[in-house]
């Protein structure tokens, strides 16, 4: 049941769950159970077979999990979907089950740190090698792709910088040489943008930012085609196992059904915090997607629904001053995640990109004076008195 609705207000409550299935129960229950009991040896034969449909053991599939996964697979726009333990257990089983030795990956310029790092042993351990790409114009990315490219793997908006790339422009650069395209769909969630419907092939999610909402919980998301969702799930995930628990999916499955209303609120709030940073006279290069005089608002305009809730700007100080601007905060927690109903504020140089070598930093934009804003879901005025009083301390810092 519930396949294919059309409304995401409608899916993100009802998609991949039917309660007859579950004796009624209006919230999806908690399979809290590792294996599953076969009538008899021959079902238990067929099972693993294949022959016959059914759980056999938590880390292969679960009814909890299941559900996460139909709710999912729909709301991106995909044929399946699948959970993970964190985002990186997503991205590394996506990379690694597109990939062998010898192959190369072509990677947006400032992705996750993580990611970053993830790349960097894939190529010290296992032969595989990969470049950045700033991805402004299809013929940088036509002019990276070699014979041996088993991937495209893009970010956007791009973390921190919130630059945009075109996913349109990727997809057609990709398809010519039928490579795959994955993209880290987390700063956005599938309310704001939908990877799949442009053309590309896999989306990862980190799940603990917007489509948990709520910071108590670290998972991740893949979707994309039967076909590589299909791969992964028999080699990636099954063995080398980063597979959800059945409380995490129960937990993501309950912060869902409000993904729309939270989404329209931080981008709300985000938009009004990015005025308003604008007009202060201590801020510098505010960077918002959903504001006009972002340099990619006209992809932002084409992709996305709104701008999202992410902000980030410079404060013309040193590392200490900057700090101290932080330290000043009251409302706001100095915590690095995002997506959740605190606003959460971090240095991205000292915290989230300190993995990143230096030289890699500042081409990438990411300088001491960078600043990540994770806007909330209190009150706009609440958030605004915050920073505008730690703007003051800064000032006469
Ligand atoms: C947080 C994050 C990840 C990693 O996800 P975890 O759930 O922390 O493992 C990957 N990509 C982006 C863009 C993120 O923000």
């Amino acid at each position: 049941m519930a396949k294919s609705l059309k409304n995401m207000e409608t899916a993100v409550i009802h998609a991949g769950y039917n309660a007859k299935d579950h004796a009624g129960s209006l919230a999806t229950p908690i399979y809290q159970t590792s294996t599953f009991i076969f009538d008899n040896a021959e079902q238990g034969e067929r099972r693993f077979a294949g022959e016959e449909e059914g759980y056999i053991y938590s880390r292969l599939g679960n009814p909890t999990v299941r559900a996460l996964e139909e709710r999912m697979a729909e709301l991106e726009d995909a044929e399946a979907a699948l959970a993970f333990s964190s985002g990186m257990a997503a991205v590394s089983a996506v990379l690694l089950a597109m990939t062998k030795a010898e192959d190369h990956i072509i990677c947006s310029q400032g992705v996750y740190g993580c990611t970053f790092s993830l790349l960097e042993w894939m190529e010290a351990n296992h032969q595989i090698s990969f470049e950045l790409c700033a991805m402004e114009t299809e013929e940088q990315i036509q002019q990276m792709i070699r014979p041996d490219t088993a991937c495209i793997y893009v970010e956007t908006p791009i973390n921190p910088t919130m630059k945009l790339i075109d996913l349109e422009m990727v997809t057609q650069a990709a398809s010519q040489h039928g490579i795959p395209v994955v993209v880290d769909n987390t700063f956005s969630s599938p309310y704001l943008q939908r990877p799949l419907t442009t053309g590309c092939d896999v989306v990862v999610h980190s799940a603990t930012k917007y489509i948990s909402g709520h910071g108590d919980v670290v998972a991740g998301i893949a979707a994309g085609s039967s076909k590589w969702i299909n791969q992964i799930a028999q080699s990636t995930l099954k063995d080398i196992g980063g597979v959800i628990s059945p409380f995490d999916a129960w937990l993501l499955l309950r912060g869902l059904k409000t993904l729309p209303i939270r989404m329209d609120r931080h981008c709300e709030n985000a938009a009004y915090i990015a005025q308003q940073l604008k007009k202060h006279s201590l801020v510098q290069n505010v960077h918002y997607p959903g504001d006009q005089d972002h340099a990619d608002y006209r992809i932002m305009k084409k992709q996305m629904k709104k701008g999202g809730g992410l902000i980030s700007f410079e404060l013309d100080g040193t590392k200490e001053q900057v700090q101290k601007f932080l330290n000043e905060l009251s409302l706001i927690r100095i915590a690095v995640s995002l997506g959740d109903a605190e606003t959460l504020i971090q240095h991205p140089a000292t915290m989230t990109h300190s993995a990143v070598p230096e030289e890699m930093r500042s081409k990438m934009g990411i300088t001491d004076q960078l600043i990540r804003l994770s806007v909330g879901l209190e009150a706009k005025q609440d958030i605004w008195q915050d920073l505008e009083r730690a703007l003051n301390a800064f000032q006469k810092g």
